[in-house]
């Protein structure tokens, strides 16, 4: 499976930001902008109580509703978490899991990343996994190695069908919120050392071909188009750039092989 035969997908990750009553207005004005390909899929990842109020003015166009992280727990006893169940329950299709924020500020470890992800995939919910290197580590050289163990934990107990699922957004820490985005070249080197990884060290070159791998990091309109015609740039996750509506739509259309 090359590159036209996977998913692009174009994932915005609003973060902390906006309100459930701003939604409808958002959609008034992104879906009619909106330029979308074939294969291609527009994800926006909003807060849990943004969801109800998403799913509603998205239903009947092409955005797809995302959530920002997942309880790694069932049910029970854990105040203030949000289950895989409960994202179900809610139309919830995708959901970030192990973004640099929450590996920072939460102190998320990538055994409980991997929990995650195993809790996502039994409620049938598309996660996007993030992994990245800190500034500091890819000015060690340590960039390959960081990506790899995150992605080797993050995968752990993953049978190859399941991870065809799986969505990787590569987002180098030090690209994220910056205005400081990777170059292409940087950009493409670790997606395809990631896709290289999954085939030659976890699975096959038949799963990893059909795992679709984003890009994040101060994604823009300006810098969409080069970074997501890279061959193994599937897509992208966007923070800022996805909280403006015409911003957003260039980059869905700067995915769109059919425009
Ligand atoms: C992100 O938070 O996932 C992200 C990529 O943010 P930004 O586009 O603002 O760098």
């Amino acid at each position: 499976m090359d590159k036209k035969h996977r998913k692009t997908i174009i994932a915005g990750n609003w973060k902390m930001n906006q309100l459930a009553s701003g939604v409808p207005a958002f959609l008034d004005e992104l879906v009619p902008a909106l330029r979308c390909g074939a294969g291609e899929e527009v994800v926006l990842c909003v807060p849990f109580p943004l969801i109800p109020a998403m799913k509603a003015a998205a239903g009947g166009t092409v955005v797809r509703v995302g959530a920002q992280d997942v309880s790694a727990h069932d049910k029970g006893a854990y105040t203030g978490e949000v289950s895989a169940a409960m994202l179900q329950d809610l139309g919830t299709e995708y959901c970030i899991i192990g973004h640099s924020e929450r590996r920072a500020y939460h102190a998320e470890s990538d055994e409980l990343v991997n929990a995650k992800l195993k809790a996502l995939l039994g409620a049938g919910i598309t996660p996007i996994l993030c992994v990245g290197e800190s500034l500091e580590q890819r000015d060690a050289g340590e960039t390959l190695h960081v990506v790899s163990s995150q992605v080797k934990a993050a995968f752990e107990g993953i049978r190859p069908e399941q991870a065809k699922a799986v969505v990787i957004a590569y987002e180098p820490i030090w690209a994220i919120g910056t205005g400081r985005t990777a170059t292409a070249e940087q950009a493409q080197e670790v997606c395809g050392f990631i896709r290289e990884y999954l085939a030659e060290k976890i699975y096959d070159w038949e799963t990893s071909k059909a795992v679709s791998i984003l890009y994040g990091g101060s994604m823009n309109a300006k810098n969409a188009a080069e970074l997501l015609g890279q061959l193994d740039i599937d897509g992208g996750l966007i923070g800022g750039a996805s909280l403006k509506p015409a911003d957003f739509a260039v980059i869905v259309k700067a995915g769109n092989e059919d425009a």
